[in-house]
This record gives C-alpha cells, structure tokens and sequence, in this order.
C-alpha cells in the first residue's frame, strides 16, 4: 500500500469526525469578520493537535503551522470560514440555530476538510518535507477577508512558497473535479463613468453641451471593445448596467453618468479593456465637448491556477481515487478572493463535486436548500494532505 493511500483511509476512518464538525459548524453559522465561534472551535481542534495557532488575523481569522521532520516547501492551506445572510430551509436535523444566516456556500464543509486534513498531516509529520501553513480565512463573501490577511503578513512567517484551496460544487455530483490549470474564475471590474456637458433648454440645443448624446455613443464605442479588440478566441464581458440622467422633458441636464462591469480571466486581456474603456470614453467625450471622468474599482482578480502545482494536484487526486473524473477545462464566472493569495504565489484552487441528485442534495451555492453530500469531507481531506505533502518535495 503505498502513502497516499493510507491517506484515503485514513480519512475514511475519521468520516464521523469530519461529519461531527462540519454539522456543529453548520448548526453556528457566522457572517464574515464574526467568526468569532467558528474560530474558537478551529482553534481548538488545532490545539488539541498539539498545534500553535495564532489567533485574530483579520478579525477572526487564524494560523497553524505543522513542521515536517525534513526540509523543503512551505504550503499553505486554505479554508474559509463565512456564512452567508440566508435563512435555512433544508429541515436538516443539523440545521441552523441563527435566525437568517446559514452556511449555504459549503465553507463549513471547507472548515472540517481543513481540520481533517491538519490531523492527517500531524500524524505522518515523518513523511512531510517542508513546513504546512493551515490558513483559516473570514469573510469571503465578498467582504475582502484574503486581502485583510495578506495585508496583515498571512503570508509570511514562515513565508509561503505555494497556496491550495478547494471549493465543494454541488452543480456537479461526487466523483467529479475541476483541477484547470491558468484561468479558472473570472475576475470582476465595475466601472462608473460620468459626462460633464453644460445644461440648458431642450428647445435651445444650440445652448448647450449636450451630455445625453456624448453618452449614447460612449455606450455604443464600448459595444466594439470585445468585439474588436479582444482575440476571438479569449473571454471577456463588457456590460453597461445602469445610467442616469435629466429631470425634465424640456431640460438638457448637466451631465449624465452610466455604471457597469466587466468580467475578464486573464490579466492581459482586462488590460486592454480597461485601457480601450478609458479611450473610448475620453476621445468620445471630447469629441462632444464634454469632459469625462471614470472610476474603476477592481472587484476580485481573476483565479489564476499555477501549471505544474495544477498537475501535481491532478496526479494525486489520480492515485487516490482513480475512477474520479478530472476535467481541466471547466471554467466559473463566479468570483472568489482565493485569487488573492494566487496572485501572490504560484497554486492550485480547484473544485471538488460535492452534489447527489439522488439525496436531494443538488440546491445550488447560495441557495436556501443547500446541502452537500458529507463523503465529499474524506475526499477533499485526503486530496489535500496528500498534494500538499507532494508539493513540499517540489522545486518550482
Ligand atoms: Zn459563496
Ligand atoms: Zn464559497
């Protein structure tokens, strides 16, 4: 039998405990930056590991460090921790206790992976080369918990040489996984642009700078940045969302304002958005005489995964689980904050099928009734020990 083997059932055999947390964590959900609970409890499962665990990075999140008794890489893991503003209806016996707030994106499922996994990698510290970083992160949801962290130096002490991460998917059924190397998630831009022009009478045009008509044809221009600057063969979305302008039938206003997103995956190709986004607006705006300012707010990067960490994590998941079926060109416009730290250091993040139609349990992400099937806990632990101790032996 050979290691990573004795990982799948090794993680087999800790199915209840995994089971246990991962209800207990989903009976006390917590909304991002008040895990405070949640990581009372990773806390101690880590301690009781024998682990030191520092506590408060970024409000509530926290770190564990396993060394390994021979050198190498520092990996770190990643598990976040929030619950999401939705009450319940899945009628589970293990159910939230907390009016209007549930884990219904699977993070309390990440949460028990991780503290799986921490076991997993504590008892074999002969086998580990290098050191494992155990990152428990808040506020994912779209709350900048991975940014808090970075700023406060989660990635270093020791410095991290390469991250991983995974998400359950209950969009496709158990025995399923998408380990894609380069773009995986797109990232998010939102864009706010606003026209000055000079306001007057609707019957006097000639009067005025008429701000409504320079931004007709902005909206337009914008249509031609996808179409005519992006290779055919490359993603990226250009939307115009929302505008505002005037208060009268019979006024030309002083200015008008339209707001909007763009969704790319690959750096180079939101460069040229951004960059022909910022063309199209000043050159049209002066065109018309008007003057033009433009915002842009950077939502998430885009998820970018590492080649070679990308096949070492599809290698291991081929050793332990051979009838799992990889794919390696799934792609999600759904956004996540993992990419922070993947900007930062090469890694992997990577899907894990987590759904059974035949339970029921197939509600999607976000939604009231999600439910995830609890065999995927064993699955996840195991595929993440194991790459990380493949990773610690690794030049990169
Ligand atoms: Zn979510
Ligand atoms: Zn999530």
């Amino acid at each position: 039998m050979n290691k990573t083997t004795q990982f799948l059932e090794k993680s087999l055999s800790l199915f209840s405990y995994s089971q246990n947390l991962r209800r207990d964590f989903h009976r006390h959900p917590e909304l991002g930056f008040q895990e405070y609970r949640t990581a009372e409890v990773v806390a101690r499962e880590l301690r009781a590991l024998g682990l030191e665990v520092t506590t408060g990075i970024a409000q509530t999140g926290l770190s564990a460090v396993i060394e390994g008794s021979q050198p190498g890489r520092v990996v770190m893991l990643r598990f976040d921790m929030d619950a999401l503003p939705i009450e319940e209806q899945t009628g589970a016996e293990y159910a939230s206790q907390n009016a209007g707030v549930m884990h219904a994106c699977g993070h309390d499922g990440h949460m028990a992976i991780g503290l799986t996994a921490a076991r997993l990698l504590q008892e074999n510290r002969d086998l580990i080369h290098g050191t494992i970083k155990l990152v428990f992160q808040p506020a994912e949801e779209g709350l900048g918990g991975a940014e808090r962290m970075v700023a406060e130096n989660v990635l270093e002490n020791p410095h991290v040489d390469v991250c991983l991460g995974l998400h359950l998917w209950n969009e496709k059924p158990l025995g399923w996984a998408a380990v894609v190397p380069g773009a995986f998630m797109a990232g998010a831009d939102f864009f706010t642009v606003r026209i000055f022009g000079k306001g007057g009478h609707g019957g006097l045009p000639e009067k005025t700078i008429d701000p409504i008509v320079a931004t007709a044809q902005i909206i337009m221009g914008l249509q031609t940045i996808v179409s005519r600057n992006i290779a055919p063969l490359e993603s990226a979305v250009v939307s115009v969302t929302q505008m505002a302008a005037g208060s009268a039938y019979n006024i030309i206003p002083n200015q008008a304002e339209l707001r909007g997103t763009i969704r790319t995956f690959l750096p180079e190709v939101r460069d040229v958005v951004t960059a022909r986004l910022e063309q199209i607006v000043r050159s049209i705006a002066m065109g018309m005489n008007c003057e033009a300012d433009i915002e842009l707010q950077r939502l998430t990067w885009p998820v970018i995964n590492h080649p070679r960490v990308t096949e070492v994590v599809q290698g291991v998941i081929h050793n332990l689980l051979p009838d799992l079926r990889i794919e390696n060109n799934y792609r999600s416009m759904v956004s996540e904050d993992m990419a922070v730290f993947l900007n930062k250091v090469p890694g992997c993040f990577f899907f894990i099928g987590s759904g059974n139609p035949e339970k029921g349990l197939n509600a999607g992400h976000h939604h009231p009734k999600f439910d995830f099937d609890e065999q995927v806990l064993s699955q996840g632990a195991a595929i993440l020990a194991a790459a990380a101790l493949e990773l610690g032996k690794m030049e990169l």
